[in-house]
């Protein structure tokens, strides 16, 4: 399904011209409008979902699998140090456009790019809650 007023839709079905890494019947990869780091692209399925909760198996698959080739293609290409694959859900975790899509962030030595938390602690209490909330 398309949604006629979502702009990750008409990007990835060629409606708005975009700057194209890739394309097949599933995905398009383009670059990113303000890329965090030289290279920095989006996946995008053609059809909308969303976000993470909502992509079928098959699509999800065909992302991630992508995302390994286009990192692959940077590497070799741009000669990058190291790679970010970013994934944002809901406006708390960044999420601004909501049609799901896929960061690959090109990581180069002192290029600025902040994708850092401070670290936590996880007690023996929690452990046991989230394993027993969590476990699939
Ligand atoms: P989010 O914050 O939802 O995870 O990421 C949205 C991303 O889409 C941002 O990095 C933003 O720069 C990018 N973006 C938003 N609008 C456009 C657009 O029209 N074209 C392209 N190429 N990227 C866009
Ligand atoms: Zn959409």
């Amino acid at each position: 399904m398309k949604d006629s007023n979502c702009i990750f839709c008409k990007i990835a079905n060629g409606e708005i011209p975009s700057a194209t890494l890739f394309e097949d019947e599933k995905v398009r990869v383009i670059l990113d409008i303000s890329p965090a780091s030289k290279g920095h692209a989006l996946i995008l399925p053609k059809e909308h979902y969303a976000n993470l909760y909502e992509i079928d198996d098959e699509t999800a698959k065909h992302v991630i699998i992508t995302a390994k080739r286009q990192a692959t293609k940077m590497r070799d290409a741009l000669g990058v140090e190291g790679i970010n694959i970013v994934q944002n859900n809901g406006e708390i975790a960044g999420q601004t456009v909501f049609h799901y899509h896929m960061h690959i962030v090109p990581r180069y030595k002192d290029d600025n790019v902040n994708i850092k938390w401070e670290p936590g602690e996880l007690s023996e209490e929690k452990k046991a809650e989230l394993i027993k909330k969590l476990s699939l």
